[in-house]
């Protein structure tokens, strides 16, 4: 089955992959499936309730290459709400950062570096398992280890058990930082007990999970844990080859008013270098400006280094993988067939109008209201997602086939036109290439500043009720 044959095959899935990507076992089974296999999971050597699929370090350890080198681990913190993960990020930050470097002041990139014993940690900045698991879902693997946060004077919540499963699904080491310690009500025995009773075997009972009390307030603890997260990244054997044209993971990105869209790369191979042409998705460009995470101009990041570029035509999303290619034809065709994938199979769907959606769901021709939405901010974005999730009778579905920050481009049109989707833009306008684009290939472009006259005019659309627009 050729590779195409199989991207497409994915885009069904709602897998947006590109031909180099780790696909998670689920998917990949159905998959197989719908092109006529029998799959069967060839190996599982992880502790129960985790995947087959290939960990962020082993994705990493597979390169064999003579020049590989140890890499600083990229590490995640998740927990449950208000248990301390943003106080624990922010102390860090403080602690580490600001230590050596003269007005070493951080910007807000989607993550940090920090040295600790001439070592480098990589911190991701969005505290939390939803931002991690979007990431995932869209096939990229991006920590090597996660701290799971939990509070000693509240113990093991619904959140807490989340962030667990996601991180045993990911096949990533756990390291449990136990906040709060420094409260009064603070019970760290019976939090302990929790754990185990969760199935997190702790060094105390005898599993191999490290847990470390902690104080994210008042800092106490934290150079054990910052040790602790170095003891387990060497267990991990992290490397990679910084010799090779670059690869890496999209983290954020967001259009910046004065210099427009700026996207922040994690590096996981090789060296992104100033002049870089790179492809990232469907969009291509080229490195015009980076920076690191405490502001400064750099000329190159190696592996596990997170910095911020300029140079993309439009902003990306977070997930997307980027590439380096040798020659900025190449990075655009790359770009172009990327393009084309992600249009698919759905080239056959005509196009659907919210005027016209109801008879057209009567008439069986479509099934689910496919939108492309474009909003100012990420607020915005959650907002509208949140609504738009609950709308929709059991058999008349929303469903949101791409989301973005900033105007409607070109290509959101064409990814609208090819999958038979209508593009909503809250705060935004398309510019001038979208619009003749949509005019051309017939793509309903919807534009709202309020959010409960956007479900509204949807759920009307959906239930046949929506007014005629002329
Ligand atoms: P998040 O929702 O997990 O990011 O939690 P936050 O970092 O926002 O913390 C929630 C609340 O707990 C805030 O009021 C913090 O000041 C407080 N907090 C966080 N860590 C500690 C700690 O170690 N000790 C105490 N006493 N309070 C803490």
């Amino acid at each position: 089955v050729t590779s195409n044959e199989i991207i497409r095959q994915l885009i069904k899935h709602s897998v947006f992959a590109s031909i180099n990507q780790v696909v998670e076992y689920e998917k990949a089974s159905l998959v197989a499936q719908d092109l006529g296999f029998e799959p069967s999971q060839a190996e599982i050597t992880a502790p129960t309730g985790t995947r087959s699929t290939m960990s962020a370090s082993e994705a990493m350890a597979t390169r064999d290459d003579k020049n590989m080198v140890i890499t600083p681990p990229v590490v995640t913190i998740m927990g449950h709400v208000d248990h301390g993960k943003t106080s624990l990020l922010d102390v860090i930050r403080k602690t580490k950062v600001a230590a050596g470097e003269a007005g070493g002041i951080t910007q807000h990139i989607g993550a940090y570096q920090v040295e600790v014993n001439d070592k480098k940690i990589t911190f991701l900045d969005t505290p939390g398992h939803e931002a991690f698991t979007a990431m995932r879902a869209r096939g990229a693997q991006v920590a090597h280890v996660a701290i799971i946060v939990v509070a000693a004077d509240d113990g093991v919540m619904p959140q807490t058990r989340e962030a667990i499963d996601h991180a045993r699904a990911a096949k990533m080491p756990i390291i449990i930082a136990l906040n709060k310690i420094d409260r009064p009500n603070a019970n760290p025995d019976r939090v302990k007990q929790q754990l185990v009773e969760n199935d997190v075997l702790i060094e105390e009972y005898g599993g191999d999970i490290i847990c470390v009390p902690i104080s994210a307030k008042k800092g106490e603890g934290i150079d054990e844990l910052l040790d602790y997260i170095l003891l387990v990244a060497e267990l991990q054997d992290l490397k990679a080859n910084p010799n090779l044209p670059a690869t890496g993971v999209i983290i954020e990105a967001k259009l910046e008013k004065s210099s427009g869209p700026s996207a922040t790369v994690l590096v996981q191979q090789g060296t992104l270098k100033m002049g870089d042409n790179i492809v990232v998705g469907p969009i291509s460009g080229k490195v015009r400006a980076m920076f690191n995470d405490r502001g400064k101009r750099v000329q190159k990041a190696p592996p596990s280094t997170p910095v911020s570029i300029m140079g993309l035509p439009e902003v990306p999303q977070a997930g997307d993988h980027l590439e380096v290619l040798e020659d900025e034809k190449t990075a655009r065709q790359q770009a172009q067939k990327e393009l084309e994938q992600r249009r698919g199979e759905t080239n056959n769907l005509g196009q659907v109008s919210l005027d016209t959606l109801y008879t057209q769901m009567q008439e069986g021709t479509v099934k689910e209201l496919n939108v492309v939405l474009k909003s100012d901010v990420q607020g915005s974005a959650e907002a509208i997602k949140g609504s738009l999730s609950k709308l929709g009778e059991e058999n008349l579905k929303v469903r949101l086939i791409r989301e973005g920050i900033g105007n409607v481009s070109e290509t959101d049109v064409h990814l609208a036109a090819a999958s038979g989707a209508i593009v909503i833009a809250f705060n935004v306008k398309p510019d001038g290439a979208a619009l003749r684009e949509a005019q051309k290939e017939g793509v309903d472009i919807r534009y709202y500043n309020i959010i409960y006259k956007l479900i509204d005019d949807i759920q009307a659309a959906l239930t046949g009720m929506l007014e005629p627009q002329y």
